[in-house]
């Protein structure tokens, strides 16, 4: 492979990006490499990264200490299966995430992906009920402007029109939608809120296997903030009217938004949870399904008897080793004074965007700093105005945001922040 523009032209010829089409794609942008909070372009230009490459590398590229559990872990084994076969990562990384999870939840089913885990949970709570002799409970209950994933379960429970479900007519599950949560994070509750996820409850609770959401933040649905109260009641309801209830913590899980779980907002527990995305800091592909053993012990006398789901990569070796020690780095400081500051200093540097005629809303929770705007964004004009300025973010829809890795400094930041505002500025 000889020149940049060459590597870039058989790019744009051969291989398929996230949403994007072929032959002719959006512009993308060569790295070399990455550490700490930068990307390297091949170029030789280097960016920050203000949104942790989705969500993920918390702690940053190449940080030493994942590097040195992944070096130490390939020396023994990459992959082994795990039908049949274990190994410490796995068994330690479980036992981790359930000493930092809410008590009720017990067991740990490692997938590769999130919609994988979604999947999983969905099937979970579908196989539960079918133990419990009620195998009409199998529809789903979700919030709009919700999402989950990008696989046919996933998909079914995303909104309904951010995730183009008219495309995938007839293949969908029809699922139940309540209206997205209006009361913001900070304003004060109206019980209203929850009115439509109730009625829905009410007249449909015999079909309902679980209701599935995202607590507090609806990230790729628009980001958007609202009150805990409603997950509280959500999860009251749930189990008033015996239906499961799924949190679905892949964006906001390990301290993203201010907490390390965003159900400690509502002090609620679910029947099932759902991680990935930064679970192993952005090294590798993985996720968890969790459950309770409340759940888990009806399947032995089901009529499967097992559960019946088990990925060929289950439990990568790898990945978990990575994974337990980004848990342990997360640990090992004062990540929720990190984020903190963090949450302070976008609140004051994004607040002059209200300003702009472009913007609609300003909003910030811990990590996570979004600007909407009246109009969607133009990507193939924006995204080479952000690396312009040296940071890297990928707007959609009508909003610019940022979820930087918990490591940036404060100057890294306000050059990210500066680059939000004089974008918006020229929309
Ligand atoms: C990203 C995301 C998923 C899907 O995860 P993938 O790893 O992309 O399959 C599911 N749910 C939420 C809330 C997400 O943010």
């Amino acid at each position: 492979m000889d020149t940049v523009d060459r590597l870039i032209a058989l790019d744009r010829q051969h291989v398929w990006h996230p949403y994007s089409a072929m032959p002719n794609p959006l512009p993308v942008f060569a790295v070399r490499a990455a550490k700490g909070v930068r990307l390297e372009l091949e170029d030789g230009r280097s960016l920050i990264d203000g949104i942790s490459s989705w969500w993920t590398c918390i702690h940053g590229y190449s940080h030493p200490r994942l590097n040195q559990a992944a070096q130490r872990q390939i020396e023994k084994m990459s992959h082994v299966m795990f039908g049949g076969l274990t190994h410490r990562p796995a068994v330690e990384l479980a036992q981790k995430l359930i000493e930092i999870t809410p008590e009720p939840l017990q067991h740990v089913f490692f997938s590769d992906s999130g919609s994988v885990a979604v999947e999983v949970a969905m099937k979970m709570a579908v196989q539960y009920w079918h133990n419990r002799a009620l195998p009409h409970k199998h529809k789903f209950l979700t919030l709009r402007s919700g999402y989950h994933g990008d696989t046919f379960a996933a998909m079914s429970v995303c909104d309904p029109v951010n995730g183009m479900h008219p495309l995938f007519n007839g293949l969908l599950a029809k699922q139940y939608f309540a209206d997205a949560p209006q009361i913001r994070f900070d304003q004060p509750w109206q019980e209203r809120d929850i009115a439509s996820f109730e009625a829905l409850l009410k007249a449909h609770h015999q079909q309902i296997a679980a209701a599935i959401f995202e607590p507090v933040v609806q990230n790729a649905g628009g980001v958007r903030f609202y009150h805990p109260e409603y997950v509280r009641r959500a999860s009251e309801l749930c189990k008033q009217y015996n239906v499961l209830l799924i949190l679905d913590e892949i964006a906001t899980g390990f301290g993203r938004c201010g907490k390390l779980f965003a159900c400690e907002y509502a002090g609620i527990s679910p029947d099932i949870m759902c991680v990935g995305k930064a679970l192993s800091g952005g090294f590798m592909s993985l996720a968890a399904t969790l459950t309770t053993t409340h759940i888990s012990k009806t399947f032995a006398s089901g009529e499967a008897g097992v559960f019946m789901h088990g990925p060929t990569f289950m439990g990568n070796p790898l990945a978990c080793a990575v994974a337990l020690e980004n848990l342990r780095l997360l640990e090992s400081y004062d990540w929720p004074a990190k984020i903190a500051a963090i949450e302070a200093q976008l609140k004051a540097e994004l607040a002059i965007c209200r300003s702009l005629k472009a913007v609609k809303d300003v909003r910030v929770l811990g990590a996570i700093g979004a600007i909407e705007l009246h109009q969607p964004v133009d990507m193939a004009r924006v995204q080479p105005q952000f690396v312009d300025r040296g940071v890297w973010l990928r707007p959609f829809g009508r909003l610019l945001y940022t979820m930087p890795p918990y490591i940036i400094e404060p100057h890294e930041l306000r050059q990210v922040t500066a680059a939000m505002y004089e974008v918006a500025a020229l929309l």
